[in-house]
């Protein structure tokens, strides 16, 4: 059963319940090491465990749990049968929520520490006390965590998807297109001029698949899929090496599993093999 995650910025008024704390050094988490697998560290607070931490956010409950988020201080004398896993490494171990929250507590603590200062007179900022922002006493200017969208554009021509490999050393795994919004674009519009720009060809008929938050730094990837319309192939020679269309049954090496990229793909192949049984 996937549990529920409840968000909130207001910490609980004591900390005598078993918490689950996302222990953070760099782009790392603290994790339990166990024959089970890797877990997020469970008590009520890292100091139990000898570990200072420099900045901690309270995130709400899963599953009735209590959640936070802290900066440690350092890499160094971690708890035995503990170890710093990478975000992405995390990805594969927990469950979507559990996967979302990561991202979330990370980014939360990116944020925190990277508006320490206002962007616009250089005062310090502080915490504000009714949502989770930074205030500049000086000039009001407020900050939020920051999402960045971004599209993921998968375009169909009969039963084959165009897929690209970007530049990369020895990279030999292909995706579906993908680009940041622009300031002042819709969606579609960016799904359109990405396509444009790096293939080349025009498209028809968009429609939505989903959506991914994807904190590496801070984005949520939106997919559509889209119809091929017309245009040859041309790679731009700057992100794509390569590009062409692939029938469903010769599909190349994949993003891994955990990306929305590849549950699209693989959701797109299983629809078209159907249609075209
Ligand atoms: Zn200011």
């Amino acid at each position: 059963m996937i549990k529920e995650y409840v968000p909130s910025f207001t910490p609980p008024a004591t900390r005598d319940d078993t918490a689950i704390w996302f222990a953070f050094h760099g782009g790392n988490v603290l994790v339990g090491i166990s024959d089970a697998g890797p877990a997020l560290m469970s008590c009520r607070h890292p100091g139990e465990h000898g570990l200072e931490t420099t900045r901690e956010h309270y995130l709400g409950t899963y599953g009735g749990q209590h959640c936070y988020t802290a900066e440690l201080a350092g890499p160094n004398g971690l708890p035995p049968n503990h170890a710093l896993l990478g975000l992405r490494d995390l990805f594969g171990h927990v469950d979507d929520t559990l996967a979302g929250l990561s991202g979330r507590a990370y980014q939360i603590l990116e944020w925190d520490r990277n508006h320490r200062y206002c962007g616009r007179c250089g005062g310090e900022t502080v915490p504000r006390s009714t949502e989770r922002a930074r205030e500049c006493p000086s000039c009001k200017r407020t900050s939020y965590p920051p999402v960045a969208p971004a599209i993921m554009i998968l375009i169909i021509n009969g039963r084959s998807l165009l897929l690209a490999r970007k530049f990369g050393w020895g990279n030999t795994r292909y995706s579906a297109l993908a680009g940041f919004v622009e300031p002042g674009e819709t969606l579609e519009t960016t799904v359109i001029r990405e396509t444009r720009e790096e293939v080349g060809v025009e498209i028809k008929n968009i429609r939505y698949f989903g959506s991914q938050p994807w904190p590496f730094p801070n984005n949520l990837m939106i997919a559509f899929t889209a119809e091929y319309a017309g245009g040859a192939i041309t790679p731009d020679g700057v992100e794509i090496e390569e590009a062409r269309f692939f029938d469903i049954d010769e599909l190349p090496k994949l993003p891994p599993s955990i990306s929305i990229s590849r549950r699209m793909i693989t959701a797109v192949a299983a629809d078209l093999a159907q249609q075209y049984r």
